[in-house]
């Protein structure tokens, strides 16, 4: 039967195959019901282990999480946290920000895994900058450290734990990401209006992830060749007609290409030249921009809306170019079960040979991952101890799961 067919396949598309559960009022958060719909269907699926191990999560966090006798006991002034009995079933793991919403990304959803693995409760200290960002991930319950936490201030008396990289499929943030990180309503909001408004009636979308840190700057237009050149090395964009004569018919197709960067001058300068260039393949190439904040400002609440909503458009794209060493991008690309092409780093006018590299793997790469081995007292490459780590395409001593 059609009509049941159809009905079974949108509930699972709806829940991701799995990952997610049905109960949680869908007003509260559309984004959670809604995203399938704006992308394509993953062609990852979640293990039945996985999906197990969430449903198990979810019980613990409501037996356990903000309103239960024992999250009301331990938020009580006073409480030792060194003398709470090791073996009861509520213990908790408590994450705090550092850095760009990238990196906060990255280490919410590997403090997330640590959780699931250790069967303790993810408590999220978020602060007015973090707020407005996220849905509730689990259902009847709070990932909100309250403010009354007595140690909100003083985080001296929590251990802390160091996050870790464990043995999974090549998937472990597609999938936890996508558990986990639910826009908010007034981040829906702007992803959706940019999306149906810019990206919708593409036939493909293209987004390109431009980030410099300070301490190297590369001129734009030695960076805005770089994209080209590599764009056109992978086909993900048509080469210019150079022969200005030669008409051929305009091809019915268009490509929007997504560009998210702290400054103007590269979408502009990307828009000019799709404007005034004519494609070989007359396709036509629709270049936006959401917003150039010219510096990072990670406490600021409006700021950090941007990221996020630039970061999940970037994960709606069909393919993504991403600049090296950037968390930012390795959220984007991993949301979007994507293998980024990651730019090789540019250092003068020159462009790099080759221009960008496929990545390994879906994975962020960890960037300092530990070296010492303690039972030979020496340095070693885990690369060489576990076959699924490997060292990432853009930083040759960082490690990623493959
Ligand atoms: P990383 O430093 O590239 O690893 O990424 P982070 O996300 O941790 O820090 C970079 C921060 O700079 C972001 O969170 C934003 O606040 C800001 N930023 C960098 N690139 C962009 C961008 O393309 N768009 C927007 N809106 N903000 C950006």
């Amino acid at each position: 039967n059609v009509v049941s067919l159809s009905s079974t396949t949108i509930s699972k598309d709806k829940l991701l195959d799995g990952l997610l559960v049905s109960s949680f009022d869908e007003a509260s958060c559309f984004s959670r019901y809604r995203s399938y719909l704006y992308r394509k269907t993953s062609p990852h699926k979640p293990s039945k282990y996985l999906i197990s191990k969430l449903r198990n999560y979810e019980h613990l966090h409501r037996s356990c999480g903000p309103s239960t006798k024992f999250y009301n006991k331990i938020m009580r002034k006073g409480t030792k946290f060194n003398k709470i009995d090791v073996s009861t079933k509520c213990k908790y793991l408590v994450w705090t920000a550092a850095n760009g919403l990238g990196n906060r990304i990255v280490t919410l959803v590997a403090a997330f895994l640590y959780a699931i693995l250790t069967d303790r409760v993810l408590l999220v200290k978020f602060g007015a900058d973090m707020s407005g960002l996220f849905c509730e991930p689990f259902p009847d319950s709070s990932w909100l450290l309250s403010r009354s936490f007595p140690y909100w201030k003083d985080q001296k008396h929590i251990e802390t734990y160091e996050n870790i990289l464990n043995n999974f499929k090549d998937t472990v943030f597609h999938h936890l990401g996508r558990y986990l990180l639910h826009p908010s309503n007034e981040a829906w909001e702007i992803i959706r209006k940019f999306y149906e408004a810019h990206l919708a009636r593409a036939n493909e979308r293209i987004g390109v992830q431009i980030r410099l840190f300070n301490t190297h700057r590369p001129p734009h237009q030695t960076v805005i060749n770089e994209i080209v050149s590599c764009t056109l090395q992978h086909k993900l964009l048509p080469d210019f007609n150079a022969q200005k004569s030669v008409v051929s018919p305009l091809k019915k197709t268009s490509k929007a290409v997504l560009v998210a960067s702290l400054f103007s001058e590269y979408g502009e300068k990307l828009k000019t030249m799709y404007q005034t260039n004519k494609t070989v393949t007359r396709e036509v190439i629709r270049v936006y921009q959401p917003s150039h904040e010219e510096r990072q400002k990670s406490n600021d609440d409006m700021h950090n809306i941007k990221a996020w909503t630039e970061i999940y458009l970037l994960s709606l794209c069909d393919a993504l170019v991403t600049s090296p060493k950037s968390t930012f991008g390795y959220v984007a690309h991993s949301l979007g079960g994507l293998k980024p092409w990651i730019l090789k780093r540019a250092y003068n006018e020159t462009i790099p040979d080759p221009p960008c590299r496929h990545a390994k793997s879906m994975e962020p790469c960890f960037h300092y991952p530990p070296k010492y081995d303690c039972r030979d007292n020496s340095t070693v490459d885990f690369t060489s101890l576990f076959h699924y780590m490997k060292h990432c395409e853009d930083v040759s001593g960082g490690l990623k799961l493959v």
